[in-house]
Parts: C-alpha cells; structure tokens; sequence
C-alpha cells in the first residue's frame, strides 16, 4: 500500500506529543498531503449513503489534554456506521469482562469481506472478531438491558459520553439501511441457528442499523478516539467512559481488524489501532497521546477512506505515533552495553 509519506521523517512513539502550533502545522500538512487523491468511490450498498459530498475532507487530532487541532470539514455531520463496533465493544467488555467477551465475539482476523457470511460458517458459527458483522451482532446482542429499547439507551448513551456531546440518529440513513440491510438480518439469523444469539435476531440487527447510523463529525471521532487513549477518561469532560484495561483490549481488537481486510496493511504503515466506516471516516487512537479523526467518503475497494488514510498515515510519522518505531538507545551511565 503506498501513501505517499515515505518523504515524512518517522518520529518514534516514546516521548512527547510536539508543541501545540507544531501539532497545528502538521495536521494541516496531513491535509494537504491527502488533499490531492480524489480516487476511490463513495459507498453506495446503503442508498443514502451515496448522496455524501465527495469533496468533503476534515482532519483533527484531539490530545490527552483536550486540545482539539483541526482542518477542514471537521464538523461535517456523518453516519458512524462500523466506527460503532469499537465503541459498542467498549461498552460491553466493560459490563462483561476480558473473558466473556472474548470467549463470545472472539478476537482473530477473517481476512474476508466485512459482512461475510462465509467467515462465521468456516468457524463453526462462531463469530471470529467484533470489528466485522457477525462479530459486532453478536457484541450488540450482548449490550445490558432488559429490552432492545434498553439496550438502545445504553448504546446512544455510551457513545455520547466517548463523544462529549448527545449524539442522534440520522433517521434518514436509518431508514435507508434498514430497507436493504438482508445480509445483516440473514447474519443474525445464522447467529441464532448456531445458539450465538439469545434474543430475537431482527431487534438485535434493528439495534445495531441505529447504532450504525449514529451522527458524528470527525471532530468527534477525534475526542472518542483521545477517551481510549486516554485510559477511558474523555480528556475533554472529564467523565471515565470505560476502565482503562477495557481501552486496551478495545484498541488490540482494533489493531487486528479495523480497518477491513487491509487491517494487516494500515498497521504496517500506519502502527496505531484504528476502525474505518463505509461513510468516510476513520478513528485511529495513539494510546496515551491523543485520537485522530478523519473524514472523506471516497473509499478503497476495501471500504477505507482514502484521503483518511493518507493523511492519518502523514501524522503517524510527523507526529512519532507509530506504536512499533524505535530509535537505538543511547547508553546510559551503568548500561550493559
Ligand atoms: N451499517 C453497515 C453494515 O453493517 C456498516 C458498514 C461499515 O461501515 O463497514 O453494513
């Protein structure tokens, strides 16, 4: 995968985040540098979704402190839609616990299509990760509740508080989807044949197309994306959203499968735990610095923004976010060297 930042010095990820105006300047830069690609294709499988203004483009980086630094279309509004997953897995791993979650929705990669039927039948029924279909029905099934109105309240709840602000349902891409979302119900009803799911699988898929249909701005995802950074409290309320051993869990499924069937790829390049959305988006976390939030509807065959991962490639290297790069180690007075 080439996105064109092997010009961009590779800072490591130990230490500090640069000087606020510096973070200023390379977030505009990271716009600059993905500005120009204007390939991809907006989705279109979910009717509305392919009404989206292709040329919008926003980046913001929202540190641990709660400093927000951003360009473009930060506040243009979109549908959350598979961001959802890493967010409603924090919420459930947080009520559940490391094993149960685990154990139920699994961990692995699938190496196939998001909404594949074929992943859960390969296994045995069993869903193989949360950050795809199957895998984010089966966590959605698991949200606490008494009912799917319940279990609504907590999901709107819950990621309205990682947000910092009462997010709402665009109704229009609600509706839209839940009129075409067949693969989705037929999923939940594989779940169901394969005792996966307790509850009534069309409430679990009608639960999951309104979590999906949640409206964000990349402004958002940035804040969402500095509460996991930040050991799950939202470094601009203040509030803990989830306990800091759930974000470390939510953010190793993220690495593993966030970004679609090139998840392997983005973190060869990128180095840092991430989830994209077939409307644009992209939330990508660096664990204990800051979340990074982009959006722009022109997708990859895989179904990844692709001026987002340009650019949230450009501020993996320009700000030394890449979880994986070192520099030698200078000795010290008493080292072994
Ligand atoms: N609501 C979409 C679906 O389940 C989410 C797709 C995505 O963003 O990957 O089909």
């Amino acid at each position: 995968m080439d996105l064109g930042v092997e010009h961009v010095e590779q800072r490591v990820a130990t230490g500090p985040l640069p000087a606020q105006e510096e973070i200023d300047d390379l977030v505009a830069r990271a716009l600059t540098h993905a500005t120009p690609h204007g390939e991809g294709a907006v989705a279109d499988y979910i009717p509305v979704l392919a009404r989206a203004d292709p040329a919008l483009f926003g980046v913001c980086v929202v540190d641990v402190d709660g400093h927000a630094h951003a360009v473009g279309d930060t506040q243009a509004a979109f549908s959350v839609q598979s961001i959802s997953k890493a967010f409603v897995y924090a919420l459930v791993r947080e009520h559940l616990g490391h094993d149960v979650v685990a154990d139920r929705v699994g961990v692995n990669n699938t190496g196939l299509p998001f909404n594949s039927v074929m992943a859960l039948e390969l296994n045995g029924g069993h869903p193989l990760n949360p950050m795809v279909n199957a895998g984010a029905l089966a966590t959605t099934a698991l949200v606490p509740g008494a009912s799917a109105d319940e279990q609504w309240a907590t999901i709107q709840a819950g990621l309205s508080a990682f947000a910092g602000r009462p997010l709402e349902v665009d109704d229009e891409v609600y509706r839209s989807e839940a009129a075409t979302n067949q693969r989705n119900r037929a999923i939940a009803r594989l779940l169901e044949s394969y005792g996966r799911v307790e509850l009534d699988p069309l409430a679990v898929v009608d639960v999951y197309t309104r979590q999906c249909a949640l409206s964000v701005t990349a402004h958002d995802l940035a804040v969402m994306g500095a509460t996991l950074a930040d050991g799950g409290v939202n470094p601009v309320t203040g509030e803990q959203v989830v306990a800091a051993d759930v974000c470390r869990d939510t953010l190793a499924v993220m690495a593993t499968n966030g970004l679609y069937e090139r998840s392997g790829e983005w973190l060869l390049e990128i180095g840092l735990p991430g989830k994209s959305g077939v409307s644009g988006g992209i939330v990508t976390i660096a664990p204990g610095k800051a979340g990074i939030g982009v959006y722009s509807p022109r997708l990859d065959p895989a179904g990844n923004s692709v001026r987002g991962q340009r650019a949230t490639a450009y501020l993996s290297r320009a700000l030394g976010l890449n979880i994986f790069a070192s520099d030698a180690h200078v000795p010290t007075r008493g080292s072994h060297r």
